[in-house]
């Protein structure tokens, strides 16, 4: 098991890492997910032993990796990397690249391995053919593959997708995750794409500014944000601001929320409430209504972004058969199943019994109906 506990690093006095902290469980997945220049990348070379901690512990199971005074050398770690330019080598064949790290092996047994991940990856019939005679998406698989080889306990992977078109990446991803599985390989990605972590991770640590604001499971991620950084980064959705009225109960542009007891909120507090796109509904017999400012048909659905009262926008889902035109004011029918709330500390998630300014309850999926009648 990897664990990564209060792990800072600085370039130049400056701090890019901060005090990083989370465990990876055998054979499990991991994604560091952020925007650009957040310290996705550093992260993963502390793990790999390319940089040193100016502060915390790395470990694996109880022997320490690194700490400020100590580093196990990289090439001790049993640590695999495959890197975006996937620098395979150009002058060896498929075969011998990915046998490349198998030098200790018997020759027998290093050639059997090379087959087994030959077949893994689909590679078959391009065993003697060079790098460049390969497509994008294959050369991937030959960089996958070499890197596994040694069988690493852990696979470290930075933006290693990126370069792919998204139609490959939706072919490779799952799959590189079943054979990660398959090998019973702990792996981390690095990445800036939310859907790529979702298509390949266990756990996700969304990171900002050097800081890891969540370690949790996509479905947690998105559902259950822990700060609005996670929730505005994660998925689409707006934070609508909130207030306080008498019994517990929040009003919003897009009406009352009944908050259950339980969570008794701050009087005197500025909240604000997440509202996904799927969280509002479009609804003919509505008296709620938004204009369209944007739209985005999906196949299945339209998701509109509608502009409420005071200016706020929110995204709303409408049945596909619902198309509507840029400035048509359309009706909305909020149906949230839990309620995710921001005061200025910290999240509040709320799971149950959510009433909406009608009182309805409005946790259950299968009360979403959106109306079956288009206005055109
Ligand atoms: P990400 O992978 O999220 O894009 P990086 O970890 O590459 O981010 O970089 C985090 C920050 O550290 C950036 O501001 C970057 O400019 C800086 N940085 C990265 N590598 C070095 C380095 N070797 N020397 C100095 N600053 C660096």
């Amino acid at each position: 098991m990897l664990s990564v506990n209060q792990v800072s690093v600085s370039y130049h006095n400056r701090m890019v890492v901060k005090n990083a902290c989370f465990d990876l469980q055998p054979a499990e997945i991991g994604c560091i997910l952020g925007p650009s220049g957040c310290g996705k990348s550093t992260l993963l070379r502390v793990i790999a032993g390319f940089e040193k901690p100016a502060q915390g512990v790395i470990k694996w199971k109880d022997s320490e990796l690194s700490n400020p005074r100590f580093a196990v050398n990289p090439e001790d770690r049993r640590i695999g990397m495959v890197f975006q330019d996937l620098a395979l080598f150009p002058h060896l064949t498929i075969e011998q690249n990915i046998g490349f790290g198998l030098y200790r092996l018997e020759k027998q047994e290093s050639n059997r391995r090379i087959s087994e991940l030959i077949e893994l990856f689909e590679l078959s019939g391009m065993e003697k053919r060079a790098p460049h005679e390969l497509s994008g998406g294959e050369q991937q698989r030959v960089a996958l593959a070499r890197a596994m080889a040694p069988k690493p306990r852990l696979l470290l992977m930075d933006e290693a997708f990126s370069n792919l078109d998204v139609d490959l990446r939706h072919v490779l991803l799952p799959q590189v995750r079943s054979i990660l599985k398959h090998e019973q390989m702990s792996a981390i990605l690095v990445t800036h794409d939310q859907n790529e972590a979702f298509a390949i991770a266990d756990k996700v640590a969304v990171m900002n500014q050097g800081i890891i604001h969540q370690w949790d499971e996509p479905y947690t991620i998105y559902h259950q944000p822990k700060t609005r950084f996670t929730a505005e980064f994660i998925g689409d959705g707006e934070l609508l601001p909130a207030k306080l009225i008498e019994g517990n109960r929040l009003e919003t542009i897009i009406g009352v929320f009944d908050v259950p007891d339980e969570h008794r909120l701050e009087p005197n507090t500025s909240f604000d409430v997440l509202i996904r796109p799927d969280d509002v509904l479009h609804n003919d017999a509505s008296d709620l209504f938004g204009e369209v400012v944007d739209i985005s048909f999906r196949g299945s659905h339209y998701q509109y972004r509608v502009r409420m009262v005071d200016g706020f926008c929110l995204y709303c889902f409408a049945d596909s058969h619902h198309k509507h035109r840029l400035g048509e004011r359309i009706g909305l029918e909020p149906h949230l199943e839990h309620l995710v709330i921001f005061d200025k500390d910290q999240s509040y998630v709320i799971e149950r019994n959510i009433t909406h300014s009608n009182g309805r309850l409005r946790n259950h999926r299968s009360h979403r109906h959106a109306s079956s009648h288009p206005i055109e």
